[in-house]
C-alpha cells in the first residue's frame, strides 16, 4: 500500500494507541509484583529478546515455505509419537498436545499435562493458567511465539489428576527428544510436578525454586505453576524473581553467542586473508 493510501491516523490517536500498549505492559509487570522498572526490562521492551537463533528462524519463517532443520526434527519426533497408545491416558484424551512454539527457542516452559481446554484445542497452556503464563512471558519482554511450551505428559489425565509413573515413563522420552532438538539455554519448570519429574526429586517447589538446577546439561529454573499463582497471587512476586534470573541467564547466553559469532566472522576473515 502506498503511504498516501494508508488510513489517516491522527497524532493524538497514535499517541493513545501507544499509551494503551505501554499501560497494558506495565500492568503485566505490576501483576508480577514489580514496583519499579529495572533497565533489563526497559531494554527488552525496546528490543524484545528474540531467540539468539532468530536468524536461522527468520530464514525459515512463515514467509518461507521451507522448514528449518529443527522444525523437521521436531516433526520427526511428532511422527514417531504417532497416534500414541503407549499408556492408558490415550483412552480419555481428545487429542495429543505435543508442544508449541519456536524450535530455536532459548527458553522452554514445561508444565504438567494438558487440562480440559488444552485437550480441546491441542495446544499447551491455552486456558486460564495459560493466559497468566502469556502475561508472565510478556512481562519478560518476550513473545509466546519466541519460546517453546510443552508438558511432562502429552495427554490430559482424567479429571486433571497427576500423571502416574507409568504414564510419565511412556511420555518423557518424547519430551527429552524435543528438548534435545531445541537445545534451549534454560528450561523453566512450572510447578511441583514438572520440577520434581525433570529433576528426579521429591523436594518441594518452594525449596527448588529460585535456583538453577540441571536437566541433561540444560539449566532448569523451577518456579510456581501459573494455576497455583492464580490461587496464591501473593507468590507472584517470588515467581517474578525466578523469571528475572531466567532473563539474566538468557542475556548472558546471548552475549556469549554474539562473542562466538563475532569470533567466527574474524576467523573467516583471517582464513580469507591467508588464502589471498
Ligand atoms: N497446566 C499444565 O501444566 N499444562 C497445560 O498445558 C495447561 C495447564
Amino acid at each position: 500500500m502506498k503511504p498516501e493510501n494508508l488510513p489517516k491516523i491522527s497524532a493524538s490517536a497514535e499517541f493513545l494507541q501507544l499509551a494503551t500498549a505501554i499501560k497494558a505492559h506495565l500492568l503485566y509487570l505490576q501483576e508480577m509484583g514489580m514496583k519499579s522498572l529495572p533497565s533489563s526490562v526497559l531494554n527488552s521492551v525496546q528490543c524484545p529478546v528474540f531467540s539468539s537463533h532468530s536468524n536461522e528462524y527468520a530464514q525459515h519463517s512463515t514467509l518461507n515455505t521451507q522448514h528449518s532443520p529443527r522444525e523437521q526434527a521436531l516433526q520427526a519426533v511428532r511422527e514417531t509419537l504417532g497416534d500414541c497408545r503407549r499408556c492408558k491416558l490415550h483412552t480419555h484424551r481428545t487429542q495429543i498436545v505435543f508442544g508449541t512454539g519456536n524450535p530455536m527457542a532459548d527458553l522452554v516452559f514445561v508444565g504438567e499435562g494438558p487440562g480440559e481446554e488444552e485437550d480441546r484445542q491441542g495446544e499447551p497452556f491455552v486456558g486460564k493458567a495459560g493466559q497468566l503464563l502469556n502475561r508472565m512471558i510478556q512481562a519478560m519482554g518476550l513473545r509466546r511465539e519466541a519460546v517453546y511450551i510443552a508438558n511432562i505428559v502429552k495427554c490430559r489425565p482424567p479429571n486433571n489428576r497427576n500423571p502416574e509413573p507409568d504414564e510419565i515413563a511412556s511420555c518423557e522420552p518424547f519430551l527429552m527428544e524435543q528438548l534435545g532438538v531445541i537445545r534451549p539455554a534454560v528450561i523453566c519448570a512450572l510447578g511441583n510436578f514438572a520440577a520434581q519429574t525433570l529433576l528426579r526429586t521429591k523436594v518441594k517447589i518452594s525449596q527448588l525454586r529460585g535456583k538453577f538446577h540441571d536437566y541433561q546439561g540444560i539449566k532448569v529454573m523451577p518456579t510456581f505453576h501459573p494455576a497455583y499463582l492464580l490461587r496464591n497471587p501473593q507468590d507472584k512476586k517470588l515467581a517474578w524473581e525466578d523469571l528475572q534470573k531466567v532473563m539474566a541467564e538468557l542475556k548472558k547466553t546471548k552475549q556469549v553467542k554474539s562473542v562466538v559469532s563475532a569470533n567466527s566472522v574474524v576467523s573467516v576473515t583471517d582464513k580469507t586473508d591467508t588464502t589471498d
